[in-house]
C-alpha cells in the first residue's frame, strides 16, 4: 500500500527546468508520478532535475520541445507514450514575461508571448486530451496569473496580462469541452520568487508585499502544492476553476 498522491501516474510538466515548473515536477516525482521534464532552453537545469529525481528512486524523461511549435509538441507526446505508455496529467507551465507595458511593447513581443503562454497551452492540450479521453480520465492544470483575473498593480505588462486572461478563458472552455472525462483547472499565482520576476525593482516588490495580507512574495513550492491538489484525485469534483495562490493579493 502507498499513500503517495500520484502513484502510477504519468505527468508532463512544461517549462520544468527551473522555477515553478521545476518545483512542480520534483513534488510530483516525490508523490510517485513518472515525470516528463519539458524544457526549451534550460537544458542544464532540466537534466540536473532528472538526475535528482532518478537518484531519489523516481522516474523521469527529459524532452526538449518549444511548446509554441505544434511539431515539437507532437514529438514530445510521442516520446512520452513510447517511454511510459500513457499520460494522466498535463501541467501547462511554460511561460515568458517580457518586461513591456502597452506603450513599449512590440508586435514581436505580443506574438511571442501569445505563442508561448496561450497557444502553447492550447497545442499541448490538443495533442494530449485525445489520449486522456481514451484512458477515460485526465487532469490538465494551466498556469494563469493574478493579472489574468484583476489585480491593479499587476496589470502593467500588456501582452503578458492578455495572454494570462486568455489562459483563464482557455481553461474554462476546455473544462466544458472535455468534461466529464478530463478536469481542467488553473492556478493563478501572485508574485513568486523565480527568475521570471528578477527584473522587478525593490520598490515594485515592496508595493506587492504591502498589497498582500500575508506580507511576502511566494515560493515556487507553494504553487507546486496547489498544482498537485488539482492534478490528484482529491480534486475530482473541481473543473473550470482558477485557484489564486497569492498571499491574499488581489482576492476576489
Ligand atoms: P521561469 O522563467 O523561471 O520559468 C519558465 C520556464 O518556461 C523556463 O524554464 C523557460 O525556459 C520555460 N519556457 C519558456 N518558453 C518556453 C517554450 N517555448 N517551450 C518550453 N518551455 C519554455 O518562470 P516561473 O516563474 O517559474 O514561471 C512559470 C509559470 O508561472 C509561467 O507560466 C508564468 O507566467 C507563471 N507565473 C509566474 C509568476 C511569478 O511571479 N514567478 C506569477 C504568475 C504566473
Amino acid at each position: 500500500m502507498t499513500n503517495k498522491r500520484l502513484q502510477g501516474k504519468v505527468a508532463i510538466v512544461t517549462g520544468a527546468g527551473r522555477g515553478i515548473g521545476r518545483a512542480t515536477a520534483k513534488l510530483f516525482a516525490q508523490e510517485g508520478a513518472k515525470v516528463v521534464i519539458n524544457y526549451s532552453k534550460s537544458e542544464k537545469e532540466a537534466s540536473s532535475l532528472a538526475e535528482e529525481i532518478k537518484k531519489a528512486g523516481g522516474d523521469a524523461l527529459l524532452v526538449k520541445a518549444d511548446v509554441s511549435k505544434a511539431d515539437e509538441v507532437k514529438k514530445m507526446v510521442k516520446r512520452t507514450i513510447e517511454k511510459f505508455g500513457r499520460i494522466d496529467i498535463l501541467v501547462n507551465n511554460a511561460g515568458i514575461l517580457p518586461p513591456a507595458t502597452f506603450l513599449d511593447s512590440t508586435e514581436e513581443m505580443w506574438d511571442q508571448t501569445m505563442d508561448i503562454n496561450l497557444k502553447g497551452s492550447y497545442l499541448c492540450a490538443k495533442e494530449i486530451a485525445p489520449i486522456m479521453l481514451r484512458q477515460k480520465k485526465g487532469k490538465i492544470v494551466n498556469m494563469a496569473s493574478v493579472c489574468g483575473l484583476a489585480q491593479r498593480s499587476a496589470l502593467g505588462n500588456t501582452p503578458y496580462v492578455a495572454s494570462k486572461a486568455g489562459v483563464i478563458g482557455l481553461t474554462r472552455s476546455l473544462a466544458v469541452n472535455l468534461g466529464p472525462t478530463i478536469n481542467v483547472n488553473a492556478v493563478a499565482p501572485g508574485v513568486i520568487d523565480t527568475d521570471m520576476v528578477a527584473f522587478f525593482s525593490a520598490d515594485r516588490k515592496n508595493v506587492i508585499i504591502e498589497e498582500s495580507p500575508l506580507r511576502r512574495i511566494g515560493k515556487p513550492e507553494e504553487i507546486a502544492s496547489a498544482v498537485l491538489f488539482l492534478a490528484s484525485d482529491e480534486s475530482d469534483f473541481i473543473t473550470g476553476e482558477v485557484i489564486t495562490v497569492s498571499g491574499g493579493r488581489g482576492m476576489r
